[in-house]
């Protein structure tokens, strides 16, 4: 058996002692008991029991008394379950992991920037440390999250966190690929959520809680923890996630070795979930142990969808993707879960470019900043991909936006109250490398049909594939020709010759084909007077 149930395990129930909790919560009984094939999982799961751990088809979770009879009545035989002692040797405590955070703010204030986001049950502070360049601007960059300690007892997480702190600090100066993912990316670090666990040494808050299962399930069904109620720590991860924009996150665990994503509520796949599991496999491809032996066994390629492993309901991945749009990871980074020190520098090791790769790959796919195609100013606006239930927003402070995706040609649309929606059609995006779409919305109603002060030729991006569309602003009525000029000056075709336009905005298809790619001028020209011409450069595919 394997060495985390390596435990002194004494019959029914009777001798099962509840553990005593500081909050009036019900007491519940850690037990584990075995069952015969996978498939049961998922019985008890419908049996109302939340699962916390399977591993050889021994499951462990913590029941109340009335779970109990209902486990014993449909056969299972109870055991109490012990934890493993643990050795803190060598591993950061709460205080020691903040003074850690205290000793980075002060050697580089420059790329960090130290906060809470709120406390924990007994009154921690829950520390953040971001680190990129002008670490106290909300600037047009990724946000990517990371979080150790969710549950008190998995604590490498925490150690990996720090090495990846002391990692991107220190090579700043001297490392131009480091240096440049500190420049483009906003780094959020939360070493430990639940420092309180942390501090008791077990799994749960201080209120017995499993943190885990504490958020809002996308069904909003109750979850895991069968109460409605949200613990500090999780409320306080809610509401500064929503004020934020991340791209892409993980969550690190321990007790197995595997990447788990979307969803663990229902065996239902997400959307883009070919690209969660293609960012999956990018993580555990580049940790040998992770991606060749797997734990459990049957993941595939070091990775596996939550519910094909045991179905949870609250976890902190789904609503994170339902809720915030973000991609997140739950990685388990060891089988045992709470390994001696000594080999926290192998970890490191090991998932040291994993992390770096969902660093970089935040920034992959398109992205671009999304503004008010007359004042200039950022635009809160839906970024939806046709074909896929799952839009992501901008930034409502700068605007940006980033959608990761697979190799291939999309559709994407930009919406926003009050400004006309813009379809992007078969745009193509490479999904290892990074495609710039800015995007300048028109605003819709009234402001739609003011006067354009100025001529004006707005294209989303100035790469332009077959067809593109572009908003021709006219400032005032007169017949117009709108043409494609090459560099040396020759016309190359006539988009359309002498046509009458009223003042305002005008969105025009454009078909390139049979032009070869290239860079070329589009010409607006009224009759009478000066024109105005935009760059192009027309990609063919
Ligand atoms: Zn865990």
């Amino acid at each position: 058996m394997n060495q985390i149930f390596q435990v002194i395990r004494h019959y029914i129930f009777l001798f099962i002692i509840p553990c005593t909790l500081t909050s009036s919560k019900v007491p519940f009984y850690r037990v584990i008991f075995k069952i015969k094939d996978h498939n049961e999982v998922y019985e008890i799961h419908e049996l109302g029991i939340s699962i916390e751990e399977i591993k050889d088809n021994w499951v462990v979770t913590k029941v109340n008394e009335e779970e109990m009879r209902i486990l014993i009545a449909h056969g299972y035989k109870l055991e109490r379950f012990i934890e493993p002692p643990i050795k803190t040797n060598g591993y950061h405590s709460y205080v020691n992991m903040v003074a850690k955070l205290d000793t980075l703010t002060i050697l580089y204030p420059d790329i960090t920037n130290k906060f809470s986001i709120g406390q924990s049950l007994e009154g921690r502070e829950l520390i953040c440390l971001k680190i990129s360049d002008n670490p106290e601007v909300d600037e047009a960059e990724p946000e990517i999250r990371f979080i150790g300690i969710i549950h008190g007892n998995e604590p490498i997480g925490c150690e990996l966190l720090l090495n990846l702190a002391d990692t991107l600090l220190l090579s700043y100066s001297n490392n131009e690929y480091l240096a440049n993912l500190v420049d483009n990316r906003e780094i959020f670090i939360i070493p430990m959520i639940n420092p309180d666990g942390r501090e008791m040494g077990w799994r749960y808050n201080a209120s017995g809680e499993d943190l885990n299962r504490d958020f809002p399930v996308p069904d909003s069904s109750i979850g895991g923890d069968a109460n409605w109620e949200y613990e500090p720590e999780t409320s306080a991860l809610i509401n500064w996630a929503d004020t934020m924009n991340f791209t892409l996150s993980a969550t690190f665990h321990s007790g197995a070795r595997v990447v788990n994503y979307q969803w663990d509520y229902t065996h239902e796949i997400p959307p883009f979930h070919s690209l969660i599991r293609e960012i999956s496999k990018g993580y555990a491809i580049r940790n040998d142990s992770m991606f060749n032996s797997p734990d459990p066994s049957y993941a595939d390629s070091g990775v596996i969808r939550g519910s094909e492993w045991y179905i949870i309901t609250g976890s902190l991945q789904d609503w994170s993707y339902h809720y915030t749009d973000c991609i997140d990871l739950t990685v388990e980074l060891s089988s045992e879960k709470w390994p001696d020190s000594s080999l926290i520098p192998e970890l490191w090791r090991q998932n040291k470019n994993s992390i770096l790769y969902l660093i970089e790959k935040a920034g992959t796919g398109v992205n671009g900043i999304v503004r008010d195609g007359e004042t200039w100013e950022p635009v809160y606006a839906t970024v939806s991909v046709s074909g896929y239930d799952k839009v992501i927003k901008t930034d409502p402070i700068v605007g940006d936006y980033y959608r990761t995706l697979l190799t291939g040609s999309y559709d994407l649309t930009f919406a926003a109250p009050d400004y006309c929606t813009l379809t992007i059609y078969n745009l193509l995006v490479y999904g290892d490398s990074t495609q710039i779409l800015n995007i300048e919305l028109v605003p819709a109603g009234t402001t739609y049909v003011e006067e354009p002060k100025n001529l004006s030729i707005n294209i989303s991006s100035e790469i332009v594939t077959q067809p593109f569309i572009v908003t021709l602003g006219i400032p005032e009525t007169d017949i117009y020709t709108l043409s494609i000029y090459d560099l040396a000056g020759r016309k190359i075709k006539e988009i359309f010759k002498n046509r009458l336009y009223q003042a305002g905005y005008y969105n025009e298809e454009i078909s390139v084909r049979a032009i070869p790619e290239g860079i070329y001028f589009l010409m607006l020209n009224p009759q009478n007077r000066i024109g105005i011409t935009r760059k192009i450069s027309i990609f063919d595919y």
